[in-house]
């Protein structure tokens, strides 16, 4: 943004305005998190998915189950999609998720659906990088800011660029295979992300999306509680550990680990949540 026109006479008090914050989230239906991660004890391990290096897998995990995105082999940032199993056409909203819980997530925060639904889909109930917080430039992990890299932005970008592994691209096949849509209608269910273990922050200057190497080692995992029957789809990003470039072959990737654990008891006064309570008339 290059300013063209001159600042008023009271340019100084209008930006001296305190803010405040868009969506206080004191009435939000919050999570039981302790009955949660108490649920844990004693659970079984019911699967695992390994998601290939610059590839994407899919995953479903039961109502009251967990998974846990586990970082094997080397620093590796990952794509999460998430829908309602059952209906497909509630997804995560990763642009109301951020509304209200800020730009990165960890423990406590929750992965909303779009609208009508709006309601939780899961529960981020454990984060082994929640020690990161903001660094100095303002960074921090597991962002629902970026959107997914994807081969459009890339052929505008790289004058006509095609790369076929982007995130979005990933994602893509791996939806077709696990619904038997065909490509171009599976590529509609793809949807903004939530960017795993990746590090990422504004500029402060001009505001741009900036990237940084992921603080992320081989051990580290994000584990979330299924509020919903969920189909899952996680892409291991071509740019790695997303320090330098993505949407080519140049970064050292490496694949993910999905884990799916079933409690042995439903988390003590849980319920699936119900969707969301307004009655669409929309004024009419
Ligand atoms: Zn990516």
């Amino acid at each position: 943004m290059k300013p063209v026109h001159p600042a008023p006479a009271d340019a100084t008090q209008r930006k001296a305005v305190v803010p405040v914050i868009c969506y206080p989230v004191e009435t939000l239906p919050r999570p039981d998190l302790a009955a949660l991660q108490a649920a844990r004890a004693g659970w079984v391990k019911t699967g695992e998915t390994l998601v290939p290096a610059r590839d994407a897998a899919t995953f479903r995990v039961p109502a009251g189950h967990f998974f846990r995105i586990v970082s094997v082999g080397g620093p590796q940032v990952g794509d999460l999609n998430l829908w309602n199993a059952a209906d497909l056409s509630e997804r995560f909203y990763s642009g109301k998720t951020r509304a209200l819980h800020g730009t990165h997530l960890s423990t406590g925060d929750r992965m909303w659906s779009a609208f009508p639904h709006l309601r939780p889909l899961a529960t981020i109930t454990d984060d082994t990088l929640d020690w990161y917080g903001f660094d100095a430039f303002g960074g921090a992990v597991h962002d629902v800011i970026g959107t997914r890299c994807d081969p459009y932005t890339h052929n505008l970008l790289s004058n006509g660029g095609q790369y076929h592994h982007c995130c979005h691209s990933n994602l893509t096949r791996a939806f077709a295979a696990a619904t038997g849509l065909p490509l171009h209608q599976a590529e509609g269910h793809v949807h903004d992300v939530l960017n795993v273990f990746m590090c990422t922050g504004f500029t402060r200057d001009t505001g741009q999306y900036f990237m940084k190497a992921s603080p992320v080692r081989p051990g580290d995992f994000i584990e979330f509680f299924a509020e919903v029957d969920l189909l899952g789809a996680l892409s291991a990003c071509p740019g790695g550990d997303c320090s330098d470039e993505h949407s080519s072959d140049a970064a050292a990737c490496h694949p993910l680990l999905v884990e799916v654990y079933a409690p042995l008891s439903p988390p003590q006064g849980w319920a699936s949540p119900v969707r969301n309570g307004y009655d669409r008339r929309h004024g009419v």
